[in-house]
């Protein structure tokens, strides 16, 4: 088992560094929020007062961090994390954010003999609780290969997918892919309603047929039909549109440095940037059919 310090303790941190607590591993966690790092040392792991104090002495540091400013503020810099660990450290970052600052942090971070993937994860909060998120990494083979055992602590599916960045790129087209997805069943849903559909069946229709989707089989956004789910409680927590529209940003940053067309992203990015505008920014991204269903 390893000595790991996990830093960012949000809807995703949390329960994956509990993940790793129940794995066995010995875990030290750090987060700006105080109530955050307690609920973690109740079910058993360290603390300390800082990012830096709390990787004294670790193998394995993972990060889960809201954007790329967040990544850089931890690990670069004179005061950051990277200049203070001992070579030969692995370094997990999970958080999504653009392929360019990943390989930033991975220059940086070979410049001091560490070994860094960047591993951001799909599957949502349910997939982070129950231990079964799939991790895209970018990297060598032989730091992947180091990070799959611990990763697998928390994870089901372990890819691949390239060099350093790559598992970015890789994420970013999923979230785009998930963003269109969200709007579009959120649109469907309503259409139907307008017509007198009760959405619960109008979701077991297309469930079982061509429209089917992840946000149809486990993430329904509208309210009451599935439970343990944002819409089911005022879409509180879950991924914030704020999150959504940050990695949809990403998206489009990444298509026009590559030349790329997204048509759909792009109108996504548009869909939840208005509806984050309208003060839905701290809503789950499932919200998002309140666009379409006046309440
Ligand atoms: P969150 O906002 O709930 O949590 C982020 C945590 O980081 C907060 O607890 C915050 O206090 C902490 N933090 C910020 N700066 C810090 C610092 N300098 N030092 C220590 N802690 C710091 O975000 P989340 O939903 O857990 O998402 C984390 C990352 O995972 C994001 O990049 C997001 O895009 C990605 N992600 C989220 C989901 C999801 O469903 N929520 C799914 C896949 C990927």
């Amino acid at each position: 088992m390893a000595k790991i310090t996990f830093i960012g303790l949000g809807n995703m941190g949390a329960p994956m560094a509990s993940n790793l607590l129940k794995a066995g591993h010995d875990v030290t966690v750090f987060d700006l929020s105080q109530p955050a790092v307690e609920a973690l040392v109740a079910e058993g792991a360290s603390t300390a007062d800082s990012g830096k104090a709390a990787a004294e002495g670790a193998e394995c540091i993972i990060t889960m961090l809201p954007a790329g400013k967040h990544v850089e503020a931890v690990y670069l810099g004179d005061d950051g994390l990277l200049s203070a660990l001992p070579e030969g450290t692995l370094v997990i970052d999970s958080s999504t954010i653009a392929p360019e600052t990943a390989r930033t942090v991975a220059e940086a971070a070979a410049a001091r003999n560490l070994a860094f993937i960047d591993a951001p994860v799909s599957g949502g909060v349910g997939g982070a609780k129950a231990g079964t998120l799939t991790f895209i990494c970018g990297g060598e083979a032989g730091t992947f290969n180091r990070a799959k055992s611990i990763l697998e602590g928390m994870g089901k599916n372990i890819f691949h997918a390239g060099p350093h960045g790559a598992g970015q790129v890789a994420k970013i087209c999923n979230n785009m892919m998930l963003a269109i997805l969200m709007a579009g069943t959120s649109e469907a849903l309503a259409l139907g309603a307008k017509n007198g559909l009760d959405p619960a069946v109008l979701s077991e229709i297309m469930k079982q047929s061509s429209g089917g989707n992840w946000a149809l089989n486990v993430y329904n956004p509208w309210p009451g039909v599935m439970e343990g789910v944002p819409a089911s409680r005022e879409y509180q927590g879950g991924f914030l549109v704020n999150l959504m529209t940050k990695d949809l940003g990403l998206a489009f940053d990444n298509a026009v440095k590559n030349q790329a067309s997204i048509p759909m992203g792009s109108l996504a990015r548009n869909l939840f940037q208005l509806h984050a505008g309208q003060g839905n920014g701290e809503l789950d991204f499932s919200s998002i059919l309140r666009l379409y269903k006046a309440d």
